[in-house]
């Protein structure tokens, strides 16, 4: 039941990282806030892998000790296999600093997630599950709150100084106000499943995430061990190229499997335990992050390609700097948009250094090759795969990617 006495300051949309990072980071400060989830939590969700530099999020929102008592699978590095079946030696996070944060952890997402939303109820978020989110609603052009649909299936309107937009892929801003920018040259599908008793690395390279590329490069394989022994496994590859015209999901999987010796090596003999799932993966970003009296967090802001499992880090990252920017404009009395959005650009750029990655991969970039021909830029590369996007000097990893592109060029000719 919501409290018409007690107006929130704040309303989230979605209960995923996003929301309930935003949300827990908000009710910290002392704001009050409501999160309204279409869902009762747990619920599945893809994006099992975490990258490390969540540490810091996750240490605001007091989630270390939860995840450290938890069952998931520490995660240490992150390995490539070519489609030739070469593996790379490992990257480790630990190459740039040896730190509790140079471990992340293989989650499953129904648990993850789940956690992070009683966390948020802990630090006295009112949470509403089973709630959908029928509309934003605007005076003019600032949001002045929500319309919902409660558990009784009446519709309510709910107000409240500043609307966060947590509300997945389903990014009912992006639609409402008409700001998606696509990026097509990432129009992406997965198919994906889980095998128990599939085969795992020894000692610390057991929680690896290995990405292991397809026959003439067209596609990946992630493989993703997570606890009770469990791996997610699921390929990726061009929309149409997965898609169209090749029969059932379960037929393309088990052909690009053949496709990929070492990824069928590795489930070999092992027992296939749930269906098998599909989605589309468009990469497209938000034309602004944030509005007068609105703010989009997560993917309702952007999502990117899941190669390097940046999307969890972005969330919990564009949900602490928006709580952020809310807390100080609900202090000054400013939640204009000049206010909510003085981290967009920041962010936004850190995000394109993920996507150049993503880019240059598809493209053919090779890590090893790249780091023996660069091994000052050995560190850049990891704190590109740890998610640490955010600094400048990183610009320069891709500069000498392009002088290694224009080199072996020149070689060929
Ligand atoms: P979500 O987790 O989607 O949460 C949004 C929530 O909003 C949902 O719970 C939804 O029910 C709720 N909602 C939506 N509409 C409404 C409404 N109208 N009213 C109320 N509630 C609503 N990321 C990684 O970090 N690592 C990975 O390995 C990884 N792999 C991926 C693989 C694939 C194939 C894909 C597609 C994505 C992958 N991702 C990965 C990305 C990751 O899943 C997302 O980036 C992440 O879940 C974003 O969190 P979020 O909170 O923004 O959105």
């Amino acid at each position: 039941m919501i409290d018409i006495q007690n107006k929130p300051q704040v309303v989230v949309i979605g209960g995923g990282p996003a929301g309930a990072t935003v949300s827990t980071l908000l009710a910290q400060q002392g704001v009050r806030v409501e999160l309204f989830e279409r869902e009762k939590f747990p619920r599945f969700h893809i994006g099992e892998s975490l990258i490390p530099e969540t540490y810091w999020v996750l240490k605001r929102l007091n989630m270390l000790p939860k995840l450290k008592d938890s069952q998931f699978i520490k995660k240490y590095s992150v390995q490539f296999v070519s489609d030739s079946g070469k593996q790379s030696a490992p990257f480790y996070f630990h190459d740039n600093k040896d730190h509790d944060c140079s471990q992340t952890w293989q989650v499953r997402r129904s648990e993850f997630d789940e956690m992070m939303l009683r966390n948020a109820e802990e630090h006295g978020v009112k949470t509403h599950e089973g709630v959908r989110v029928l509309d934003v609603l605007f005076d003019g052009e600032r949001a002045i709150g929500i319309q919902i649909m409660d558990e009784n299936g009446e519709k309510r309107d709910v107000h409240a100084d500043v609307v966060v937009d947590a509300s997945g892929q389903s990014s009912m801003l992006i639609n409402k106000l008409k700001l998606r920018v696509p990026d097509p040259s990432l129009n992406k599908g997965s198919i994906w499943t889980y095998y128990k008793g599939a085969k795992r690395d020894p000692g610390r390279d057991e929680g690896a995430t290995t990405v292991l590329q397809v026959e003439n490069k067209q596609g990946w394989f992630w493989y993703i061990p997570l606890h009770d022994d469990i791996v997610s496994i699921g390929v990726v590859g061009d929309f149409d190229y997965l898609f169209k015209g090749r029969g059932s999901h379960e037929q393309v999987f088990a052909e690009e499997l053949e496709r990929c010796p070492a990824a069928k090596m590795r489930v070999e003999g092992a027992e296939q335990v749930t269906k098998i799932f599909a989605t589309k993966d468009f990469t497209y970003k938000s034309k602004q992050a944030a509005g007068d009296g609105w703010v989009l967090i997560g993917d309702a802001l952007g999502f990117l390609d899941p190669l390097y499992s940046s999307g969890v880090l972005l969330a919990l990252k564009s949900g602490e700097l928006a709580a952020d920017a809310i807390v100080e404009g609900l202090k000054k009395g400013d939640t204009s948009r000049n206010q909510l959005a003085h981290w967009e650009r920041e962010y936004m750029v850190g995000m394109e250094r993920m996507r150049k990655l993503v880019c240059e991969y598809y493209d053919g970039f090779n890590f090893g090759r790249f780091v023996r021909r660069f091994p000052n830029h050995r560190g850049d590369i990891t704190d590109l795969l740890i998610g640490d996007l955010f600094k400048d000097s990183l610009d320069e990893v891709f500069e000498s990617i392009a002088t290694m592109k224009s080199e072996s060029e020149m070689m060929a000719e």
